[in-house]
């Protein structure tokens, strides 16, 4: 019988760790490190996910300060509030809120973030970083995968991984870092012919496609590792609706563990920004003897 691998018991033991290391960073330097989100307009899930990272970073004893700039703001004034932010010292992550009304250039936006502030992990330079295995400040979703990947095989090196999406955010950055764990890797989008057969091989597979239950029973090896990084609403008979992941989760009995959705990676993503944001305070602050 397969195992479930809990994002939210990952998550929460992460956030101890971090509520203990931000105690111990504050009490060294005098003051928290500290997360400015960017909210542009009035998208009702954006407003959600800021205020629950919010809630979060307090949560562990971060300071988290909240922009909100009108919808119809004009480009050169969330770059002008981008270059402040990156002259505040007392500002240790940036994050901005996607997706961003039409009239801005997202790509631009995050390409003003300061590499060293750029919590999410989507700066060229960070993304340069990593797939040059050269540190930087890594994406939060990937990097939640990882951690749950590794927490049930934590030597990757030689393992078959399949990732099914190659998005910026998700696919990518999760392959380049299957690939520094010493995984033979192989990255699959909508073109991909074969994905069953090329599934089936796979040691561990990575589904971040958004398309409810592709990965089939019959896709998974026995014994394989599944992390489920779709998170996809469906409509149920009774008009209610339901939230599931990439993978047909209740036909991979034969699995090794699989992450279940909800609760496997989503809870993780929102724990890794925190983590990005302390790593990100503390490569900034400089003790002074
Ligand atoms: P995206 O739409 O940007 O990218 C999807 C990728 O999957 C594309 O590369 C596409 O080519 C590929 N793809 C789509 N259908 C496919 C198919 N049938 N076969 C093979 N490849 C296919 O999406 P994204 O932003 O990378 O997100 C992917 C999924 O992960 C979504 O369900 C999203 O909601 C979810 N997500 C979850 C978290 C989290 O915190 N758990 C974070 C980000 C994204």
């Amino acid at each position: 019988m397969a195992s479930i691998i809990s994002g939210t018991a990952a998550a929460e033991g992460l956030l101890a760790d971090l509520t203990r290391d931000v105690a111990r960073f504050s009490q060294v330097h005098g003051y928290a490190p500290t997360l400015v989100a960017v909210l542009v307009g009035d998208d009702p899930a954006s407003h959600i996910y800021v205020r629950k990272k919010i809630e979060q970073c307090r949560k562990v004893g971060m300071e988290s300060v909240e922009h909100r700039l009108p919808a119809d703001c004009s480009e050169e004034d969330l770059l002008a509030l981008i270059a402040s932010l990156n002259a505040d010292e007392r500002v240790h992550g940036i994050l901005v809120q996607l997706p961003l009304p039409a009239q801005i250039d997202s790509g631009k936006v995050l390409d003003t973030i300061d590499p060293r502030k750029d919590v999410d992990g989507f700066h060229p330079v960070n993304v340069g970083r990593l797939s040059t295995g050269t540190g930087g400040l890594v994406p939060c979703t990937p990097m939640g995968c990882m951690i749950l990947l590794r927490s049930v095989l934590p030597d990757l090196k030689g393992k078959q991984a399949v990732v099914i999406g190659k998005s910026n955010i998700v696919g990518k950055p999760v392959a380049m870092l299957l690939l520094e764990q010493g995984c033979t890797v192989t990255v699959c989008g909508r073109h991909t012919r074969n994905l069953a057969e090329v599934c089936r091989n796979a040691d561990i597979i990575v589904a971040a496609a958004g398309t409810p239950h592709l990965v089939k029973g019959y896709w998974v090896k026995a014994g394989a590792v599944v992390i489920d990084v779709g998170i996809n609403r469906i409509a149920l008979d009774d008009g209610r609706s339901r939230i599931v992941g990439d993978v047909a989760s209740d036909e991979i009995g034969h699995a090794a563990a699989f992450t279940p959705v909800p609760g496997g990676v989503g809870p993780m993503t929102i724990a890794c920004l925190l983590l990005n944001t302390f790593r990100a305070a503390e490569a900034q602050s400089v003790v002074l003897a």
